[in-house]
């Protein structure tokens, strides 16, 4: 496991020197999702401190068993707004918000317990009926003014899933895309005028095309297979 968080480590160092960023500015999140507690345990020991989950329940199983370690956990799955009070608990990040109802949700149950929430706005770039996120850009600016209101939200930046290809570099023009819809909400003030919305976060690339992403300006890089081997 050391050995391959090594090499996830030196891969993204890499990919962001070639293309002149900062590897400071790209963070690991490392997928847990379907593996056991002693797996986490294990990529903790050996230096990862974000780690990714889809699923609530199995996230607050994992949550309490390690919670003397120091580790900081993102929810990436899609999240039902029922279940936004167990989430608020426990991430640090909600890279998935993709409504207005869900947004309300996390709002009302963070301010239950005095927290204001980080979230990423999942778009779904590639438009793909199976996958979740905001297809229409009018629908992604009023749901950043509306959450512009809120008091216990804080917007981070977007996230995407593109399309699966056998070739990594297929999925560049989604990433892109993405990078520059961020770009187009800074452009358009939307950044100034609410103090809760920053676009510095961009949560895109997983084990088969995480370079690419890199390459077109992620910040947080969600890898699972490549670090905990495949899933059943
Ligand atoms: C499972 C998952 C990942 C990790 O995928 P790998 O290909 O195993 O690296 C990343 N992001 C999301 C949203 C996921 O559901």
């Amino acid at each position: 496991m050391k050995d391959r968080i090594d090499t996830i480590n030196k891969r993204i160092e890499e990919a962001a020197s070639t293309c002149g960023r900062d590897p400071e500015n790209v963070k690991l999140v490392a997928v847990g999702k379907t593996k056991p507690v002693e797996d986490i345990k294990e990529a903790a020991l050996a230096g990862i401190d974000v780690v990714g989950e889809n699923y609530i329940q199995e996230a607050r199983t994992k949550f309490e068993a390690l919670s003397s370690y120091e580790i900081s956990w993102h929810f990436i799955g899609h999240l039902q707004s029922n279940k936004a009070k167990y989430a608020v608990k426990i991430f640090d990040l909600i890279h998935t918000v993709d409504s207005l109802k869900l947004a309300y949700e996390i709002d009302k149950q963070a301010k239950k317990i005095d927290k204001i929430q980080d979230i990423l706005v999942q778009v779904n770039i590639s438009m793909e009926e199976s996958k979740s996120g905001i297809t229409d850009i009018r629908e992604l600016f009023d749901l950043l003014r509306t959450i512009g209101t809120m008091e216990n939200i804080s917007v981070k930046g977007l996230m995407t899933i593109p399309p699966y290809y056998n070739e990594p570099d297929k999925a560049r023009p989604f990433f892109r895309e993405l990078k520059k819809l961020a770009q187009k909400i800074v452009d358009d003030k939307i950044t100034d005028e609410f103090s809760n919305i920053s676009m510095d976060e961009l949560s895109m690339g997983m084990t088969g095309d995480f370079e690419i992403a890199i390459e077109e300006g992620a910040t947080l890089v969600r890898i699972g297979t490549a670090i905990f081997g495949t899933r059943l």
